[in-house]
């Protein structure tokens, strides 16, 4: 049985524990860095990205989740986990993995639209759509060559691949659609 870390220091991390149980996978909620060597692949939740970075701090985090990602593991972002997986933040030096080349903008839907759900259409997952639930959700403004773009909203880029990197801005895990976390778990059979 796959084993499937959760980095769980903030933000919505049961709700990730609930849709891999769904795929039939084991969880581990990741605080300390030996609990990675029982990963076969990691998701970094949402929440808020400068917490999770000062938490990451504390735990010291970065550079063994930089190592997992390096040895080819795979690692999922969503949300908060996006913004911490990017190279580029506008606006902002807060600390972050930098593992994907993508530049994206925090909060960056408006005020008016702090949180929305919308019907996304993602090709790699066929032909029916995934609801998206956005919360003061970044969106993607630059991809880099290697970055795949599996999914826009309004124009915005709000899911990438970089080979066994997966970012998306909104919320799979606050749905009971598993199709986006199977997509990821597929990875590791690539
Ligand atoms: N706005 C948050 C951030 O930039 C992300 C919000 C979320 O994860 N729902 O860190």
């Amino acid at each position: 049985m796959i084993t499937v870390g959760i980095l769980a220091l903030q933000g919505a991390f049961l709700e990730h524990v609930r849709s891999l149980a769904a795929c039939g996978s084991r969880t581990v909620e990741v605080r300390k860095a030996e609990q990675l060597d029982e990963c076969q692949a990691l998701i970094i939740p949402g929440g808020e990205s400068t917490t999770i970075g000062k938490l990451m701090d504390s735990f010291g985090l970065w550079n063994p989740v930089r190592r997992f990602a390096a040895a080819g593991r795979p690692i999922f972002g969503t949300c908060a986990g996006m913004v911490l997986l990017a190279k580029d933040i506008e606006g902002s030096e807060q600390p972050r993995l930098g593992l994907m080349d993508i530049a994206i903008k925090r909060n960056a839907f408006g005020r008016q639209v702090d949180s929305f759900e919308a019907d996304i259409h993602v090709p790699v997952l066929g032909e029916k759509p995934v609801r998206g639930v956005f919360i003061r959700a970044p969106f993607v403004t630059a991809v880099g060559s290697g970055v795949e773009t599996l999914a826009s909203f309004d124009g915005k880029v709000i899911l990438v691949r970089q080979g066994k990197l997966l970012a998306g801005a909104f919320h799979p895990e606050l749905t009971t659609d598993t199709r986006l976390h199977q997509y990821f778990l597929n990875f590791l059979n690539e």
